[in-house]
């Protein structure tokens, strides 16, 4: 049987016996997929510097549609995620956590067309030098928004009515934002700043915002709306947050 060929980026690998791994991937063709590469350690292994997370790779995959694990043929380096991720610490960690968050809001075998496009242009902005921080908003703002997860900026949940321009107020029990009549200050409140880089976050690729700069009460309050929804905090979060922490202390 001929493999299935696709891009993909690499989402983690797992050790497996003594000479191969577990290769989570996600794929632009088959969505995220488990495939086993043999031979993938040692000194002297097959796939070289291709399977660091985050790396953009061209793969061949072996096993039948819908396999729990496939076996990886072919995997031709398309972007390595080092040369950018490595730069330094904090953008290092950065990647660590793009990538927990992409393998969290990626089911298993769904194809998922728009999320892959925006974590490759999330990556290639970074590459072209677009700050880590902006990009990790503006990934977690859209995957938000994907998973319809994101509450409309420009109507009330409540009533319905259209919101002008302003600042916006966040209703935890309504999961949306509210307008003057309906508002209780029972949530978070964003800024007319917040409201606007949102609105550029919605509106443009992430290449238009390489120079943005993204307030602050932003990461609150989207850390808000993905442990709503993954019921989780991500691991790599904390280490990215502990790390910044540190070095500002
Ligand atoms: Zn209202």
């Amino acid at each position: 049987m001929p493999p299935i060929s696709s891009d993909a980026l690499v989402l983690r690998t797992n050790k497996l016996g003594e000479t191969s791994k577990v290769v989570v991937l996600l794929t632009r063709e088959r969505g995220k997929v488990r495939a086993v590469a043999k031979g993938a350690r040692g000194s002297r292994h097959r796939y070289h510097s291709a399977l660091e997370p985050l790396s953009e790779v061209r793969v061949g995959l072996y096993g039948r549609h819908g396999a729990d694990l496939y076996r990886l043929g072919q995997c031709e380096l398309i972007r390595s995620a080092y040369v950018y991720g490595g730069r330094d610490l904090e953008t290092a960690l950065t990647f660590s956590y793009y990538a927990e968050l992409l393998d969290a809001f990626s089911p298993e075998g769904e194809a998922d067309e728009k999320a892959y496009r925006l974590a490759v242009a999330v990556l290639q902005s970074v590459e072209q030098g677009a700050s880590s921080m902006v990009m990790a908003r503006y990934l977690e703002a859209w995957l938000l928004r994907l998973h319809g997860l994101y509450p409309p900026l420009d109507r009330c949940v409540s009533c319905g009515s259209k919101m002008g321009e302003g600042g916006r107020e966040y209703q935890r029990s309504a999961r949306g934002f509210v307008c003057g009549r309906c508002g209780v200050a029972s949530g978070l409140s964003l800024s007319a700043e917040s409201r606007r880089f949102l609105d550029q976050v919605f509106r443009e690729p992430p290449s238009a915002l390489r120079s943005a700069s993204v307030p602050a009460e932003i990461e609150p309050f989207h850390q808000e709306l993905i442990a709503r929804h993954l019921e989780r905090d991500l691991r790599s979060y904390r280490v990215l947050r502990d790390a910044l922490r540190t070095a500002t202390s």
